[in-house]
């Protein structure tokens, strides 16, 4: 018995399986250098590589991970964080998240403004993490009320605290420039791929301009295509150049934007960003429990509009391409909401659950 454990364990050491995950140095070394997943069901129905970063793999658990780091990084080599300080952030909750981390490996504080529509398991998670969760009432940003505003002007009132605003603060897009985008070409370029086009929805547009802005460098001919929920103006922007909504609302976390931020701004002015796709929540919702039921991959509705974009555009393209997006966190930040049935039927979003996913629903 105990030799076929033995040959067992040898055999998964040759197996000629690389074993690539590194040694690294605390919470921050273990961001980023996440796994690129080929999702085989979508490549089968489009005769295209769907490819996505899993970056719900990241410790903290989002892409979001990336732009915390960073801002943070930033903050301290303009001497603006002293030991001891105090982050403050205005956020949907997983940049927040990635801050709680880092601030928890560097001895800071953290302190996160939210909107109060934002799932129960942000803000459990922001607690577990010891940051202190302010929820406030949602506004927009023209309002001083918003979220944002709110961060900026408590930061203001402390010593040794800084509001890392990653709406406007191009450390966010560095992440990417500096991460996503070299992680994301070697690993389409170690299978032999040319990347035809990336999909990426905007929150901040970190994301997708850091992204857009090393792909407009290193590999010029990939189309970049910006995907956008309802309520968001990008969209329209994007088409017409009107800041106008397309649609009500979405119940996309994260994602969705009423005005061009300074991240995607960088990529805009670079005309790094060449074309937009507009995802209707239905479709997101579908692709949720399709990517759960035929991939095993739970992700959050962000993830799921961006694959929703990538199977658009290699429709558009036709087959043969390769189309890369990100899958921006997990489902389990939203269990509350997007496996529970009331919630569902209360967004009128239950009949876009694919009949054969209703299990997975309580
Ligand atoms: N998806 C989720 C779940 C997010 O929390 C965010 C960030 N708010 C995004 C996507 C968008 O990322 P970015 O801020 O880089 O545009």
């Amino acid at each position: 018995m105990m030799q076929r454990v033995f040959k067992r364990t040898l055999a998964t050491v040759y197996s000629g399986r690389p074993i690539t995950a590194p040694v690294v140095e605390g919470f921050p070394g273990a961001v980023g250098n996440t796994p690129l997943i080929r999702l085989k069901s979508l490549s089968d129905q489009t005769g295209c590589n769907i490819v996505a970063k899993a970056e719900f793999m990241n410790p903290g658990g989002s892409v979001k991970d990336r732009a915390a780091l960073w801002v943070v990084k930033d903050a301290e080599n303009h001497g603006l964080l002293k030991a001891g300080g105090t982050v403050v952030e205005g956020t949907a909750g997983n940049t927040g998240i990635g801050l709680a981390h880092v601030c928890r490996a560097r001895g800071y504080k953290c302190v996160i403004f939210m909107p109060n529509n934002q799932s129960q398991e942000k803000i459990d998670t922001l607690r577990m993490l010891g940051a202190t969760v302010y929820p406030v009432p949602v506004a927009p940003f023209t309002d001083p009320a918003n979220y944002n505003h709110q961060a900026a002007r408590y930061a203001a009132s402390l010593e040794n605290a800084v509001w890392t605003n990653q709406f406007d603060n191009i450390a966010n897009t560095q992440a990417h420039i500096e991460s996503t985008g070299p992680e994301l070409r070697h690993q389409i370029a170690s299978r032999g791929w040319k990347l035809d086009a990336f999909t990426c929805a905007t929150g901040t547009g970190g994301t997708l301009a850091g992204t857009a802005l090393y792909l407009k460098e290193s590999a010029a001919k990939t189309k970049v295509v910006l995907a956008d929920p309802p309520g968001s103006v990008l969209y329209k922007y994007m088409k017409e150049g009107k800041l106008e909504r397309t649609g009500d609302g979405s119940i996309t976390e994260g994602i969705g934007q009423g005005r061009v931020t300074e991240n995607l701004k960088a990529a805009l002015d670079q005309g790094a960003v060449h074309d937009a796709v507009f995802v209707p929540d239905e479709e997101s919702i579908s692709m949720v429990f399709r990517l759960l039921h035929d991939e095993g991959i739970p992700v959050g509705a962000s993830s799921a509009l961006n694959v929703v974009a990538a199977v658009k555009v290699a429709e558009q393209l036709g087959e043969g391409h390769t189309v890369a997006t990100v899958l921006c966190d997990g489902a389990q930040r939203y269990a509350s909401r997007l496996f529970n049935k009331d919630w569902l039927v209360s967004k009128g979003l239950y009949d876009a659950v694919p009949e054969d996913c209703r299990h997975y629903i309580k």
